[in-house]
Protein backbone atom coordinates (compact mmCIF):
# COMPACT_ATOMS: atom_id res chain seq x y z
CA UNK A 1 0.00 0.00 0.00
CA UNK A 2 1.26 3.36 -0.10
CA UNK A 3 3.09 6.16 1.50
CA UNK A 4 1.47 9.69 1.62
CA UNK A 5 4.48 12.54 2.76
CA UNK A 6 2.43 15.26 3.62
CA UNK A 7 4.24 18.74 2.72
CA UNK A 8 6.32 19.20 -0.32
CA UNK A 9 9.05 21.47 0.87
CA UNK A 10 12.90 20.58 0.88
CA UNK A 11 12.28 18.00 3.77
CA UNK A 12 8.86 16.26 2.10
CA UNK A 13 11.31 16.35 -1.38
CA UNK A 14 13.77 14.54 0.13
CA UNK A 15 12.07 11.66 1.61
CA UNK A 16 10.50 11.22 -1.69
CA UNK A 17 13.60 11.30 -3.33
CA UNK A 18 15.49 8.44 -1.36
CA UNK A 19 12.51 6.44 -0.74
CA UNK A 20 11.63 6.18 -4.28
CA UNK A 21 15.65 5.78 -4.81
CA UNK A 22 14.97 2.87 -2.03
CA UNK A 23 11.78 1.60 -3.24
CA UNK A 24 11.48 2.22 -7.27
CA UNK A 25 9.14 -0.25 -7.88
CA UNK A 26 6.44 1.67 -5.16
CA UNK A 27 7.48 4.78 -7.01
CA UNK A 28 6.91 3.67 -10.71
CA UNK A 29 3.28 1.74 -9.67
CA UNK A 30 2.48 5.30 -8.30
CA UNK A 31 2.11 4.38 -4.96
CA UNK A 32 4.42 7.61 -3.40
CA UNK A 33 2.37 10.54 -2.78
CA UNK A 34 3.75 14.36 -1.67
CA UNK A 35 0.44 16.11 -0.87
CA UNK A 36 1.00 19.94 -0.03
CA UNK A 37 -1.15 22.41 0.64
CA UNK A 38 0.23 25.10 -1.40
CA UNK A 39 -1.00 25.98 -4.76
CA UNK A 40 2.53 25.31 -5.77
CA UNK A 41 5.65 24.17 -4.38
CA UNK A 42 8.39 26.50 -2.38
CA UNK A 43 6.36 29.16 -1.80
CA UNK A 44 7.53 27.99 1.57
CA UNK A 45 11.08 27.99 3.64
CA UNK A 46 12.32 25.88 1.23
CA UNK A 47 12.03 28.32 -1.66
CA UNK A 48 13.51 31.21 0.05
CA UNK A 49 16.39 30.00 2.80
CA UNK A 50 19.92 30.63 2.08
CA UNK A 51 21.88 27.68 1.41
CA UNK A 52 24.53 27.36 3.95
CA UNK A 53 25.40 23.83 4.34
CA UNK A 54 27.73 23.36 7.57
CA UNK A 55 29.86 19.52 8.26
CA UNK A 56 29.87 19.73 12.00
CA UNK A 57 28.49 23.24 13.74
CA UNK A 58 25.72 20.86 14.96
CA UNK A 59 25.17 19.99 18.64
CA UNK A 60 25.87 16.53 20.32
CA UNK A 61 22.02 15.01 19.37
CA UNK A 62 22.29 16.28 15.25
CA UNK A 63 25.57 16.11 15.15
CA UNK A 64 25.55 12.58 13.28
CA UNK A 65 22.86 13.56 11.05
CA UNK A 66 24.59 16.74 10.10
CA UNK A 67 27.76 14.90 8.78
CA UNK A 68 25.89 12.48 6.70
CA UNK A 69 24.04 15.24 4.85
CA UNK A 70 27.04 17.09 4.07
CA UNK A 71 28.38 14.37 2.48
CA UNK A 72 25.20 13.56 1.03
CA UNK A 73 25.15 16.86 -0.55
CA UNK A 74 28.33 16.81 -1.60
CA UNK A 75 28.04 13.40 -3.43
CA UNK A 76 24.53 14.57 -4.94
CA UNK A 77 26.39 17.23 -6.64
CA UNK A 78 29.46 15.19 -7.86
CA UNK A 79 27.49 12.80 -9.08
CA UNK A 80 24.83 14.92 -11.25
CA UNK A 81 26.71 18.00 -11.56
CA UNK A 82 25.07 19.67 -8.89
CA UNK A 83 27.56 22.95 -9.31
CA UNK A 84 26.12 24.18 -12.90
CA UNK A 85 22.56 22.87 -11.45
CA UNK A 86 22.04 23.83 -8.11
CA UNK A 87 25.22 26.17 -7.71
CA UNK A 88 26.73 23.48 -5.12
CA UNK A 89 29.76 24.92 -4.31
CA UNK A 90 32.16 24.97 -1.53
CA UNK A 91 32.29 27.78 0.86
CA UNK A 92 34.28 29.89 2.66
CA UNK A 93 32.82 31.45 5.46
CA UNK A 94 33.61 34.38 7.53
CA UNK A 95 32.36 36.11 10.50
CA UNK A 96 32.39 40.04 10.57
CA UNK A 97 32.77 42.36 13.83
CA UNK A 98 32.44 46.16 13.88
CA UNK A 99 33.56 48.33 16.81
CA UNK A 100 34.01 44.71 18.54
CA UNK A 101 29.28 45.13 19.23
CA UNK A 102 27.79 42.17 20.11
CA UNK A 103 30.85 40.49 20.24
CA UNK A 104 30.52 39.96 23.93
CA UNK A 105 26.57 38.42 23.03
CA UNK A 106 27.85 35.39 21.36
CA UNK A 107 25.71 32.43 21.87
CA UNK A 108 26.45 29.28 21.73
CA UNK A 109 24.49 26.57 20.33
CA UNK A 110 20.63 26.59 19.31
CA UNK A 111 20.65 30.02 20.95
CA UNK A 112 21.84 32.12 18.91
CA UNK A 113 18.42 32.01 16.25
CA UNK A 114 16.07 33.33 19.41
CA UNK A 115 18.35 35.77 21.34
CA UNK A 116 19.03 37.83 17.20
CA UNK A 117 22.48 36.70 17.44
CA UNK A 118 24.90 34.96 14.80
CA UNK A 119 25.10 31.73 13.29
CA UNK A 120 28.94 32.47 13.45
CA UNK A 121 28.53 31.57 17.39
CA UNK A 122 28.05 27.26 16.34
CA UNK A 123 31.07 27.65 14.51
CA UNK A 124 33.21 24.63 15.78
CA UNK A 125 36.31 25.81 17.38
CA UNK A 126 38.71 24.10 15.16
CA UNK A 127 38.09 26.64 12.66
CA UNK A 128 40.29 28.99 14.43
CA UNK A 129 43.45 26.85 12.64
CA UNK A 130 41.42 28.13 8.89
CA UNK A 131 43.71 29.57 6.09
CA UNK A 132 43.78 33.05 5.64
CA UNK A 133 40.93 34.35 3.47
CA UNK A 134 42.80 34.75 0.51
CA UNK A 135 44.34 31.41 0.26
CA UNK A 136 43.80 29.76 -3.37
CA UNK A 137 41.15 32.56 -4.58
CA UNK A 138 41.64 33.42 -7.83
CA UNK A 139 43.19 37.36 -8.05
CA UNK A 140 40.50 38.52 -10.32
CA UNK A 141 38.41 42.04 -9.74
CA UNK A 142 36.24 39.58 -7.75
CA UNK A 143 38.23 39.38 -4.46
CA UNK A 144 40.41 41.87 -3.07
CA UNK A 145 43.65 41.67 -2.17
CA UNK A 146 43.27 40.10 1.40
CA UNK A 147 41.36 37.66 -0.30
CA UNK A 148 37.79 38.61 0.84
CA UNK A 149 34.74 38.86 -1.57
CA UNK A 150 34.60 42.29 -3.45
CA UNK A 151 30.75 42.34 -3.35
CA UNK A 152 31.24 42.77 0.29
CA UNK A 153 31.35 46.23 1.23
CA UNK A 154 34.82 46.80 4.05
CA UNK A 155 32.88 48.45 6.59
CA UNK A 156 34.55 51.28 8.42
CA UNK A 157 36.32 49.70 12.09
CA UNK A 158 35.07 46.22 10.95
CA UNK A 159 37.36 43.12 11.26
CA UNK A 160 36.57 40.35 8.62
CA UNK A 161 38.11 36.84 10.18
CA UNK A 162 37.75 33.31 8.63
CA UNK A 163 35.36 31.17 10.78
CA UNK A 164 35.77 28.24 8.77
CA UNK A 165 36.85 26.91 5.17
CA UNK A 166 35.67 24.55 1.82
CA UNK A 167 36.46 21.77 3.45
CA UNK A 168 33.33 21.95 6.14
CA UNK A 169 30.92 23.83 4.35
CA UNK A 170 29.14 25.21 1.18
CA UNK A 171 26.46 25.69 0.02
CA UNK A 172 23.45 25.48 -2.47
CA UNK A 173 20.72 27.38 -4.25
CA UNK A 174 17.95 25.61 -2.42
CA UNK A 175 14.92 26.26 -4.55
CA UNK A 176 17.15 25.03 -7.77
CA UNK A 177 17.89 21.85 -5.60
CA UNK A 178 14.41 21.37 -4.91
CA UNK A 179 13.25 21.69 -8.72
CA UNK A 180 16.16 19.34 -9.42
CA UNK A 181 14.65 16.56 -6.57
CA UNK A 182 11.19 17.44 -8.03
CA UNK A 183 12.27 16.60 -11.24
CA UNK A 184 14.10 13.09 -10.36
CA UNK A 185 10.48 12.51 -8.26
CA UNK A 186 8.33 12.67 -10.91
CA UNK A 187 10.65 10.81 -13.71
CA UNK A 188 10.60 7.85 -10.89
CA UNK A 189 6.88 8.07 -10.62
CA UNK A 190 6.11 9.76 -7.31
CA UNK A 191 3.04 12.01 -7.61
CA UNK A 192 3.00 15.24 -6.64
CA UNK A 193 -0.91 17.03 -5.47
CA UNK A 194 -0.59 20.60 -5.05
CA UNK A 195 -3.19 22.62 -3.39
CA UNK A 196 -4.61 19.15 -1.11
CA UNK A 197 -5.12 19.82 2.65
CA UNK A 198 -5.38 16.96 4.53
CA UNK A 199 -8.54 16.81 6.86
CA UNK A 200 -8.61 13.61 8.39
CA UNK A 201 -7.39 9.60 8.28
CA UNK A 202 -10.25 6.86 7.30
CA UNK A 203 -10.59 3.46 8.33
CA UNK A 204 -10.69 0.11 6.62
CA UNK A 205 -13.34 -2.69 7.27
CA UNK A 206 -11.03 -3.82 10.17
CA UNK A 207 -10.94 -0.48 12.06
CA UNK A 208 -7.45 0.20 10.95
CA UNK A 209 -6.10 3.58 9.14
CA UNK A 210 -6.15 3.05 5.69
CA UNK A 211 -4.77 6.52 4.36
CA UNK A 212 -5.88 9.97 5.04
CA UNK A 213 -8.42 12.05 3.24
CA UNK A 214 -7.75 15.65 1.63
CA UNK A 215 -10.03 18.52 0.50
CA UNK A 216 -9.07 20.19 -3.16
CA UNK A 217 -11.39 22.75 -4.60
CA UNK A 218 -14.14 22.21 -1.97
CA UNK A 219 -14.10 18.39 -3.30
CA UNK A 220 -12.95 15.42 -0.73
CA UNK A 221 -10.72 12.86 -1.92
CA UNK A 222 -9.53 9.33 0.16
CA UNK A 223 -5.75 8.40 -0.40
CA UNK A 224 -5.21 5.69 0.82
CA UNK A 225 -1.72 4.86 2.72
CA UNK A 226 -0.02 2.76 4.96
CA UNK A 227 2.50 5.09 5.79
CA UNK A 228 1.59 8.89 6.54
CA UNK A 229 5.03 11.09 6.84
CA UNK A 230 4.14 14.57 8.09
CA UNK A 231 6.79 16.84 6.59
CA UNK A 232 4.80 20.27 6.54
CA UNK A 233 7.84 22.66 8.08
CA UNK A 234 5.92 24.87 10.29
CA UNK A 235 3.00 23.64 9.85
CA UNK A 236 3.41 19.77 10.91
CA UNK A 237 1.84 20.66 14.47
CA UNK A 238 -1.49 21.91 12.94
CA UNK A 239 -1.88 18.84 9.99
CA UNK A 240 -0.93 16.89 12.65
CA UNK A 241 -3.83 18.03 14.77
CA UNK A 242 -6.26 18.27 11.84
CA UNK A 243 -5.95 14.21 11.31
CA UNK A 244 -5.81 13.20 14.71
CA UNK A 245 -8.01 15.22 16.18
CA UNK A 246 -8.32 13.18 19.56
CA UNK A 247 -4.68 12.94 19.96
CA UNK A 248 -3.27 15.03 23.42
CA UNK A 249 -0.03 15.40 22.04
CA UNK A 250 1.32 17.97 20.67
CA UNK A 251 4.43 18.42 18.17
CA UNK A 252 6.51 20.64 20.02
CA UNK A 253 7.40 22.60 17.10
CA UNK A 254 6.94 26.75 16.55
CA UNK A 255 6.93 29.11 13.60
CA UNK A 256 9.80 32.17 13.39
CA UNK A 257 9.44 34.02 10.01
CA UNK A 258 12.55 35.05 8.35
CA UNK A 259 13.19 38.01 5.43
CA UNK A 260 15.60 37.81 2.97
CA UNK A 261 16.63 39.36 -0.33
CA UNK A 262 18.07 37.63 -3.61
CA UNK A 263 20.30 40.63 -5.41
CA UNK A 264 22.88 40.67 -8.38
CA UNK A 265 25.89 42.90 -7.77
CA UNK A 266 27.85 44.85 -10.27
CA UNK A 267 30.89 43.36 -8.55
CA UNK A 268 30.09 39.75 -8.69
CA UNK A 269 29.42 39.06 -12.58
CA UNK A 270 31.21 35.73 -12.58
CA UNK A 271 32.13 32.71 -10.77
CA UNK A 272 34.61 33.14 -8.28
CA UNK A 273 36.96 30.36 -8.81
CA UNK A 274 39.52 29.02 -6.59
CA UNK A 275 42.30 27.87 -8.73
CA UNK A 276 43.97 25.38 -5.74
CA UNK A 277 41.33 23.12 -6.45
CA UNK A 278 41.61 21.52 -9.66
CA UNK A 279 39.16 18.73 -10.50
CA UNK A 280 39.60 17.33 -13.93
CA UNK A 281 41.40 20.62 -15.19
CA UNK A 282 38.65 22.74 -13.75
CA UNK A 283 39.14 25.51 -11.45
CA UNK A 284 36.21 24.56 -8.82
CA UNK A 285 33.65 27.21 -8.10
CA UNK A 286 33.97 28.94 -4.45
CA UNK A 287 31.23 30.63 -2.37
CA UNK A 288 31.34 32.99 0.52
CA UNK A 289 29.35 32.99 3.69
CA UNK A 290 29.93 36.17 6.14
CA UNK A 291 27.68 36.19 9.13
CA UNK A 292 27.58 39.66 11.60
CA UNK A 293 26.53 40.59 14.52
CA UNK A 294 24.04 43.68 15.36
CA UNK A 295 26.36 46.67 14.94
CA UNK A 296 26.13 50.55 14.53
CA UNK A 297 25.33 49.89 11.08
CA UNK A 298 22.28 46.97 11.38
CA UNK A 299 20.11 46.58 14.30
CA UNK A 300 20.09 42.72 13.41
CA UNK A 301 22.00 39.85 12.62
CA UNK A 302 22.51 40.11 8.84
CA UNK A 303 24.07 36.56 6.78
CA UNK A 304 25.21 37.43 3.09
CA UNK A 305 26.00 34.50 1.01
CA UNK A 306 27.56 34.68 -2.28
CA UNK A 307 26.02 31.85 -4.53
CA UNK A 308 25.76 30.77 -8.50
CA UNK A 309 22.33 30.20 -9.48
CA UNK A 310 21.53 27.94 -12.19
CA UNK A 311 21.99 30.16 -15.23
CA UNK A 312 25.75 30.44 -13.97
CA UNK A 313 25.45 34.28 -12.88
CA UNK A 314 26.73 34.65 -9.38
CA UNK A 315 23.85 35.77 -6.73
CA UNK A 316 23.85 37.71 -3.41
CA UNK A 317 21.28 36.04 -0.75
CA UNK A 318 20.53 38.05 2.43
CA UNK A 319 18.77 36.92 5.47
CA UNK A 320 18.83 37.45 9.17
CA UNK A 321 15.87 39.85 9.85
CA UNK A 322 13.27 37.77 11.45
CA UNK A 323 9.77 38.72 13.02
CA UNK A 324 8.45 36.29 16.00
CA UNK A 325 5.46 37.33 16.61
CA UNK A 326 4.47 37.03 12.78
CA UNK A 327 1.55 33.95 12.81
CA UNK A 328 1.74 31.27 10.69
CA UNK A 329 -0.93 31.94 7.50
CA UNK A 330 -3.13 29.00 6.81
CA UNK A 331 -1.01 27.60 3.96
CA UNK A 332 2.33 28.97 2.41
CA UNK A 333 0.92 31.05 -0.32
CA UNK A 334 -0.68 33.69 2.72
CA UNK A 335 3.18 34.12 3.58
CA UNK A 336 3.85 36.86 0.80
CA UNK A 337 1.07 39.96 1.83
CA UNK A 338 2.45 39.44 5.10
CA UNK A 339 5.33 41.35 4.43
CA UNK A 340 5.87 44.48 6.58
CA UNK A 341 7.41 47.65 4.41
CA UNK A 342 8.97 48.71 7.35
CA UNK A 343 10.82 45.29 7.62
CA UNK A 344 11.78 44.86 4.40
CA UNK A 345 13.01 48.57 3.84
CA UNK A 346 15.16 47.96 7.03
CA UNK A 347 16.66 44.45 5.10
CA UNK A 348 17.25 46.48 1.92
CA UNK A 349 19.56 49.08 4.22
CA UNK A 350 21.09 46.76 5.95
CA UNK A 351 21.99 45.19 2.63
CA UNK A 352 22.91 48.26 0.88
CA UNK A 353 25.35 48.93 3.75
CA UNK A 354 26.23 45.35 3.11
CA UNK A 355 26.99 45.02 -0.55
CA UNK A 356 25.95 48.53 -2.17
CA UNK A 357 28.85 50.56 -4.08
CA UNK A 358 31.02 52.13 -1.49
CA UNK A 359 32.27 55.60 -2.34
CA UNK A 360 35.83 56.94 -1.12
CA UNK A 361 35.71 58.15 2.06
CA UNK A 362 32.33 58.38 3.34
CA UNK A 363 30.04 55.03 4.85
CA UNK A 364 27.62 55.64 2.87
CA UNK A 365 27.24 52.82 -0.08
CA UNK A 366 24.81 53.76 -2.89
CA UNK A 367 22.22 51.01 -3.79
CA UNK A 368 23.32 49.70 -7.05
CA UNK A 369 22.06 46.16 -6.66
CA UNK A 370 19.26 44.36 -8.70
CA UNK A 371 16.70 42.79 -6.74
CA UNK A 372 15.84 39.38 -8.21
CA UNK A 373 13.73 37.90 -5.42
CA UNK A 374 12.40 38.91 -1.97
CA UNK A 375 10.87 36.67 0.78
CA UNK A 376 9.51 36.14 3.57
CA UNK A 377 9.17 32.39 5.13
CA UNK A 378 8.79 30.29 8.28
CA UNK A 379 11.04 28.22 9.67
CA UNK A 380 9.62 25.54 12.49
CA UNK A 381 11.45 25.48 15.67
CA UNK A 382 11.50 22.84 17.89
CA UNK A 383 11.46 23.47 21.56
CA UNK A 384 15.07 21.16 21.52
CA UNK A 385 17.24 23.12 18.84
CA UNK A 386 17.19 19.90 17.04
CA UNK A 387 14.88 18.19 14.47
CA UNK A 388 12.29 15.32 15.40
CA UNK A 389 12.63 12.71 12.92
CA UNK A 390 10.41 9.61 14.31
CA UNK A 391 8.00 7.38 14.21
CA UNK A 392 5.22 8.43 16.14
CA UNK A 393 4.36 5.98 19.45
CA UNK A 394 0.95 4.41 18.44
CA UNK A 395 -0.37 5.60 21.99
CA UNK A 396 0.02 9.14 20.77
CA UNK A 397 -2.17 9.19 17.75
CA UNK A 398 -5.79 9.68 19.83
CA UNK A 399 -7.83 6.71 21.16
CA UNK A 400 -9.35 4.42 18.54
CA UNK A 401 -6.60 4.80 15.99
CA UNK A 402 -4.95 1.98 14.91
CA UNK A 403 -2.25 1.58 12.11
CA UNK A 404 -1.78 -1.66 9.63
CA UNK A 405 1.26 -3.50 11.64
CA UNK A 406 3.39 -2.61 8.93
CA UNK A 407 2.74 0.63 8.67
CA UNK A 408 2.93 4.09 10.78
CA UNK A 409 2.73 7.82 11.05
CA UNK A 410 6.01 9.51 11.24
CA UNK A 411 7.11 13.06 11.71
CA UNK A 412 10.34 14.68 9.89
CA UNK A 413 10.32 18.59 10.83
CA UNK A 414 11.72 21.00 13.34
CA UNK A 415 15.14 21.84 11.19
CA UNK A 416 14.67 25.70 12.64
CA UNK A 417 17.73 27.37 10.56
CA UNK A 418 19.44 24.25 8.87
CA UNK A 419 16.77 22.52 6.97
CA UNK A 420 18.68 22.83 3.83
CA UNK A 421 22.01 21.47 5.46
CA UNK A 422 20.33 18.86 6.96
CA UNK A 423 17.47 17.55 4.26
CA UNK A 424 19.07 14.77 2.10
CA UNK A 425 20.59 13.36 5.93
CA UNK A 426 17.10 13.68 6.62
CA UNK A 427 15.37 12.41 3.57
CA UNK A 428 17.74 9.53 3.73
CA UNK A 429 17.38 8.30 7.02
CA UNK A 430 13.30 8.50 6.84
CA UNK A 431 13.30 6.38 3.74
CA UNK A 432 15.06 4.07 5.89
CA UNK A 433 13.03 4.48 8.69
CA UNK A 434 10.00 3.56 6.44
CA UNK A 435 11.79 0.98 5.02
CA UNK A 436 12.41 -0.99 8.45
CA UNK A 437 16.35 -0.63 8.10
CA UNK A 438 19.28 0.74 10.33
CA UNK A 439 19.44 5.23 9.57
CA UNK A 440 22.60 5.74 7.84
CA UNK A 441 22.89 8.25 10.94
CA UNK A 442 22.50 8.26 14.41
CA UNK A 443 18.90 9.92 15.15
CA UNK A 444 18.05 7.97 18.02
CA UNK A 445 18.01 11.56 20.12
CA UNK A 446 16.21 13.13 17.70
CA UNK A 447 13.15 10.55 18.12
CA UNK A 448 9.46 11.21 20.17
CA UNK A 449 9.31 9.55 23.72
C1 LIG B 1 15.41 33.37 6.09
C2 LIG B 1 15.81 31.93 6.20
C3 LIG B 1 17.10 31.52 5.87
C4 LIG B 1 17.48 30.18 5.98
N1 LIG B 1 18.75 29.80 5.62
C5 LIG B 1 19.14 28.52 5.75
C6 LIG B 1 20.45 28.11 5.39
O1 LIG B 1 21.27 28.91 4.91
N2 LIG B 1 20.81 26.80 5.57
C7 LIG B 1 19.93 25.89 6.07
O2 LIG B 1 20.31 24.73 6.25
N3 LIG B 1 18.66 26.24 6.38
C8 LIG B 1 18.25 27.53 6.25
N4 LIG B 1 16.98 27.90 6.61
C9 LIG B 1 16.08 26.90 7.17
C10 LIG B 1 15.36 26.09 6.11
O3 LIG B 1 14.85 26.95 5.12
C11 LIG B 1 14.21 25.29 6.72
O4 LIG B 1 14.65 24.59 7.85
C12 LIG B 1 13.68 24.29 5.69
O5 LIG B 1 13.38 24.93 4.49
C13 LIG B 1 12.44 23.59 6.24
O6 LIG B 1 11.99 22.74 5.21
P1 LIG B 1 10.60 21.98 5.35
O7 LIG B 1 10.44 21.17 4.13
O8 LIG B 1 10.55 21.33 6.68
O9 LIG B 1 9.52 23.16 5.43
P2 LIG B 1 8.95 24.13 4.33
O10 LIG B 1 9.94 24.53 3.35
O11 LIG B 1 8.25 25.21 5.10
O12 LIG B 1 7.87 23.25 3.57
C14 LIG B 1 6.69 22.84 4.20
C15 LIG B 1 5.67 22.51 3.13
O13 LIG B 1 4.51 22.00 3.77
C16 LIG B 1 3.39 22.50 3.10
N5 LIG B 1 2.21 22.42 3.94
C17 LIG B 1 1.74 23.30 4.86
N6 LIG B 1 0.58 22.87 5.37
C18 LIG B 1 0.31 21.70 4.78
C19 LIG B 1 -0.77 20.78 4.88
N7 LIG B 1 -1.81 21.00 5.70
N8 LIG B 1 -0.76 19.66 4.12
C20 LIG B 1 0.27 19.43 3.24
N9 LIG B 1 1.31 20.29 3.11
C21 LIG B 1 1.33 21.40 3.87
C22 LIG B 1 3.78 23.92 2.74
O14 LIG B 1 2.99 24.42 1.67
C23 LIG B 1 5.24 23.71 2.31
O15 LIG B 1 5.34 23.44 0.93
C24 LIG B 1 16.57 29.22 6.47
C25 LIG B 1 15.26 29.63 6.79
C26 LIG B 1 14.88 30.95 6.65
C27 LIG B 1 13.47 31.36 6.99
Amino acid sequence: MATVILGGGIIGLSIAYHFSELKPDLAASHQIHVVDSASELLLSASGYAGGFLAKDWFSPASASLGELSFNLHKELAATHDGARKWGYAPSKVYSLAIDSRGMGKQAKDEDWLQSGTSRSGVAPSSADGATGPGAGADRHEMVNDDGSPAWFTRQRNGTLEVLDDEGNCAQVEPRQLCQWLIERCKERGVQIHTGCVACSIFKNAEGKVAGIKVRKDMEIYEKHAKNIVLAAGAWTPKVFQSIFHDSKFRIPVTPLAGYSIVVRSPRLTKPILDLSQHSGGTPVGISHAIYCNPSPNWAFAPEAFSRLSADGKPEIWIGGLNDPGLQLPDTANGAASLRDKNKSEEMRKAMVAMTGLSRQGDNLQVDDLETKREGLCFRPISRSGYPIISKVPANALGKDIEMEEDGGVFVATGHGPWGISLSLGTGLVMAELLIGRKPSADISRLAIR
